[in-house]
């Protein structure tokens, strides 16, 4: 078996091998994939999985991913679902070229060989409400009942049909069925639902149909129209597959696709269902489907999230045939991992405590060098002003300090990063008892960072000059939701009180001010951020994308 480089680089598993078999034996001579949403929501990270699938084995193996809106629920899907899945899959970094299809494109096609279907005795139309087809289905145990209409004969099969199609029934009257076997071991085998009436209007149809297509009889022969080679789904459709091949069969399809079926994504702290998301924004739980701390492409993206880092996860945790939970501390690995590389450091103060350096002359300025990069040198340097008064992290700093506490306390030097030693002589407090303000002094000499006399200090701590830095809101995340399995059933009482931290005090360096960047930063000590799209002139909002070390786990365990 050859094994092409770049298939080789992404890694193997049994959907390439089939893929690859398939090439070698010349079953195919070019793979044609397809990712198939249904535009009713906003793609997700278990979305991502599926995509970087779909179009990495076309990309790998030099075919081509089509991208196909399963447009057949009109009540459910809207325009500004189909807009937001075509951007989000660019953003992911694929593309689909011409390649671009609608499900309701075929639905005059899928309507005749419906027809075919009902002449070859093949389906039928039923009249049994919705509930009475439920009963009669059976259940895993017991067999099917058939329906009292099931042998109708089809000359009336084919009039009904076709009155469905003229609106001549309301919602529910009847449905057309395909007969294939209600005892069948298998319950999508027990006469699937192939068409239901449907007065809506749909965004591409408008009000040509009355009736649509079922998900099972639209998904196949959508494939075989496209000449997909391997229809890629989750684990649940695989008790479909008998039915998928049915069809297939009994139509007369250009091409026979075959199905295969992978394990879906599921990440600890997160819900990926379309339903559970849905109600998130509806119900005001996050302030919209880009909600940084929505497991969405979009709140990804907004979070600050690099499109290369989702598709390092996605390639790391691989593509199995059982379904397992992955730690969602596997993909902040992978932001982080690939953060620390590319963001360049500068310096913010999420929570300011002020301190006077009383030994530096009022009025005086003094421009410093820091590094944007530690380790790429060809980042280079930026100047910032240190004079009189600055702020620390409120954190930085305690009264009574415990033992193994080395940063500010009274008494106690620290170094400020990129400028000098500093020592704490006075603490000002407010009424309430607070620590407000700081006295410090510095030592001339430590200009720099180190003192001449090779004393050693404890502690680095980031800083901000007071007069040159500026105002900032600092969004900081943290999981939506608090149980490692969140209910998905009552999600609400799962949901983190705690997700979402808004620090409105903070103060940035004035580089990052007058930078008109997206990419992410590193803030020093802090974690990784990035410009939120709520800045305004007056005030600029930083998205926190991750913290710098997974201190979520240990949390939790503290409890
Ligand atoms: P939901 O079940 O959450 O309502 P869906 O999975 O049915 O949504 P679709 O728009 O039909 O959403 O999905 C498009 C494709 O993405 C399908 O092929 C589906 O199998 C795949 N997909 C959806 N969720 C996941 C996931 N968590 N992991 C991997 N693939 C997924
Ligand atoms: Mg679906």
């Amino acid at each position: 078996m050859t094994t092409e480089p770049a298939a080789a680089e992404a890694g193997r598993d049994f959907i390439r091998d089939i893929v690859q078999a398939d090439l070698d034996t010349q079953k195919h001579s070019r793979i044609v994939t397809r990712f198939p949403p249904e535009p009713n929501g906003y793609l997700h990270i278990g979305h991502a999985k599926s995509i970087a699938l779909n179009f990495g084995i076309a990309q790998e193996f030099g075919g081509k991913c089509h991208l196909r809106f399963d447009d057949t629920n009109p009540t459910r899907e809207e325009q500004e679902y189909i807009d937001s899945i075509q951007a989000d899959v660019r953003w992911l970094g694929y593309d689909w070229g011409t390649d671009l299809y609608y499900a309701s494109d075929y639905f005059e096609r899928l309507y005749d060989w419906a027809e075919g279907l009902i002449k070859a005795g093949h389906a039928y139309v039923d009249d049994q409400s919705q509930e009475e087809i439920r009963v009669s289905r059976g259940t895993l145990t017991e067999p099917g009942k058939n329906s009292p209409f099931r042998d109708r004969p089809v000359d009336e099969n084919l009039d009904l049909f076709r009155r469905m199609k003229a609106g001549e029934f309301p919602n529910g009257a009847r449905v057309l069925r395909a007969k294939i076997d209600m005892a069948s071991g298998n319950i999508n085998m027990r006469d699937p639902v192939l068409y239901r009436i449907l007065h809506a209007h749909h965004p591409r149809t408008g009000d040509k149909w009355s009736i649509y297509p079922s998900y099972d009889y639209a998904h196949g022969q959508s494939d075989a129209i496209e000449g997909i080679t391997h229809s890629i789904c989750t684990l649940e459709f695989e008790d479909h597959r008998p039915l998928y091949e049915w069809l297939l069969d009994k139509l007369p399809v250009p091409s026979k696709p075959r199905q295969y079926e992978f394990a879906r994504l599921n990440i600890t702290y997160t819900l990926l269902s379309k339903r559970v998301l849905t109600q998130l924004v509806r119900e005001g739980h996050v302030a919209g489907w880009d909600d940084p701390r929505m497991p969405t492409v979009a709140g990804l993206k907004r979070r600050g999230v690099p499109p290369a880092a989702v598709r390092e996860f996605v390639k790391r945790i691989g593509v199995a045939k059982s379904n397992s939970v992955v730690d969602v501390g596997m993909l902040e690995f992978c932001i982080r991992e690939l953060l620390n590389k590319a963001a360049e450091r500068r310096m913010a103060v999420l929570r300011p405590l002020k301190v006077v350096i009383e030994n530096y002359p009022e009025g005086q300025v003094e421009e410093l060098e820091a590094v944007n990069h530690p380790d790429n040198p060809d980042a280079g340097t930026r100047r910032i002003a240190f004079g009189r008064e600055l702020y620390i992290e409120q954190d930085d700093f305690m009264e009574n300090p415990p033992k193994k506490f080395f940063r500010l306390s009274p008494g106690n030097e620290v170094r400020l990063r990129y400028a000098y030693f500093i020592k704490c002589t006075g603490v000002i407090k407010n009424d309430a008892g607070e620590v407000v303000e700081l006295r410090c002094t510095y030592d001339p000499a430590t200009k720099g960072g180190n003192a001449p006399d090779g004393r050693k200090v404890k502690a680095t701590m980031h800083w901000l000059p007071a007069a040159q830095s500026r105002p900032a809101e600092i969004r900081v995340y943290n999981q939506l939701f608090a149980k490692p399995s969140p209910d998905a059933g009552n999600f609400a009482a799962d949901i983190n009180p705690q997700s979402l931290e808004v620090l409105s005090d903070a103060r940035i360096e004035v580089s990052v001010a007058e930078s008109n960047s997206n990419e992410v930063m590193q803030f020093e000590r802090q974690g990784y951020f990035v410009r939120d799209q709520d800045s305004t002139p007056d005030k600029l909002v930083f998205n926190r994308t991750i913290g710098l070390r997974d201190t979520f786990a240990k949390e939790v365990a503290k409890g």
